[in-house]
């Protein structure tokens, strides 16, 4: 076999690898509970319980391993290593969630795998109790394991360069640990033995926790950006897009529309005496009447339309290719369901929408807020024609297209009394 020292930057005998792995998971460990103690409480989620549990699993482990060339007490490699099968196996788990693998599967396999790797080398140190044998079972436990969150880069699509990059990597680790179960058949190599193939092995689990430290501190990094975004975009209470990030959006489906000659669809839809149902009902059940309006409105319109949170209970619906009639069809069905929608607190609570609609080919100078504009004039007119009405915006005379009186017979919105 060749000699150890002949293979540039791999002349490391195993106890100092073991040791360096002891001190790198150690200070990964405690970098890591520093920062998630100093942070906001959220930033712990599954994740870094998987990987933070891995760290103390890989720590006892390297500790026993490396104590087993101190003490050469059987007992001590046995907990070291069932606490590295779990260690690498928590570490595996948490490198799935980074991948953002939803796949349950994939996660059973890695337990049973866990779990049958347990019992085949408990097995085989009662009737083999040969250190090439081991050597084996832990290299096979490796390849599969490392091999399992990089499958993940097959099951998802435009997957992150840097993903790639991890998949990437632990796909080359899975593939190095399979000839070198393999050779340790055929050579001494054992744990304290001075073989390549193990010094390699060690450096290739010092250069993994690396690897996957950088991944985990990425993740959180991502998963912040996501967090910030999401809350910037988005109306809290409803979830729904608000008015900042719809006008985003909403801009440039105006454009387009306007140099395509195409129509562009808004409905401006406002609550009828919603001052009234707080008062009545309190706050939080008009929250609970907004977030329903909201997924109406959501359940209403077609994939690619906007919807947004345009203020207080004002929401707007931006419809490109959409004509007239498709409009107040839309406008219709948003009104209807409405007017169809039960609460558990009150079942015999009722409330309505008044919605102005717009639907026009943008020409000149048009904006976007120039057509809210006008869905904003069409809705005051739905309003002092009763309220629970439509009425789509005409520069000469607006006109009643869906309400009591042009639906012929649905009600006015019955307003709560007032409380006491
Ligand atoms: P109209 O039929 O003319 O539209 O009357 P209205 O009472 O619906 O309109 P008004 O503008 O008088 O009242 C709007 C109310 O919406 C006042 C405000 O307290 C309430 N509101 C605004 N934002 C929220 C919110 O996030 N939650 C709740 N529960 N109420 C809100
Ligand atoms: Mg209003
Ligand atoms: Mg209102």
């Amino acid at each position: 076999m060749l000699p150890l020292s002949s293979i540039p930057l791999t002349h490391l005998d195993s106890q100092t690898l073991l040791a360096l792995l002891f001190w790198g998971n150690a200070s990964t460990l405690i970098l890591l509970t520093t920062y998630h103690h100093l942070s906001v409480r959220d930033t712990l989620t599954k994740l870094s319980y998987y990987y933070i549990l891995a760290k103390v699993f890989q720590i006892l482990a390297y500790f026993y391993l490396h104590s087993y060339y101190v003490y050469e007490n059987t007992k001590i490699v046995y907990f070291g290593y069932f606490s590295f099968f779990a260690g690498y196996y928590l570490e595996a788990m948490s490198m799935l969630y980074i991948m953002d693998e939803k796949n349950k599967v994939l996660g059973y396999a890695l337990f049973s795998i866990f779990l049958s790797t347990v019992v085949i080398f408990v097995l085989s140190e009662i009737y083999i109790n040969d250190e090439r044998v081991e050597t084996l079972i832990v290299s096979l436990y490796l390849c599969f394991f490392f091999m399992i969150p990089s499958c993940t880069l097959f099951t998802q699509k435009n997957v992150p360069l840097f993903k790639k990059c991890v998949t990437v990597l632990y796909f080359c680790f899975a593939s190095l640990m399979l000839p070198r179960g393999i050779l340790a058949l055929y050579d001494d190599s054992s744990m304290t033995t001075v073989m390549y193939t193990q010094s390699l092995t060690y450096l290739t689990l010092i250069v993994v926790l690396a690897c996957g430290l950088m991944a985990y501190l990425l993740i959180i990094r991502e998963n912040a950006a996501r967090l910030i975004e999401k809350l910037a975009t988005t109306d809290s209470l409803t979830g729904i897009s608000n008015r900042h990030s719809f006008f985003d959006v909403a801009t440039r489906v105006f454009n387009r529309q306007n140099f395509s000659h195409g129509t562009v669809s808004i409905l401006f839809i406002d609550i009828d005496f919603f001052k009234k149902i707080n008062d009545s009902y309190g706050h939080a059940f008009g929250d609970e009447v907004l977030m329903k309006l909201a997924e109406t409105l959501r359940e209403s319109v077609r994939p690619d339309d906007l919807i947004c949170r345009y203020g207080g209970e004002e929401f707007l619906v931006l419809a490109a290719e959409l004509d007239e009639l498709a409009t107040i069809r839309t406008a219709r069905r948003i009104k209807e369901t409405v007017e169809s929608l039960r609460f558990v607190e009150d079942p015999s609570f009722r409330f309505s929408v008044s919605i102005g609609l717009v639907c026009d080919t943008p020409v000149g100078n048009d904006t976007l807020a120039d057509f809210i504009e006008r869905g904003d004039v069409a809705m005051y007119r739905a309003k002092a024609a009763g309220r629970n009405v439509i009425v789509a915006y005409r520069a000469d005379r607006c006109l009643i297209v869906g309400g009591a009186g042009a639906m012929g017979g649905v009600p006015p919105a019955a307003a709560p009394a007032p409380a006491g």
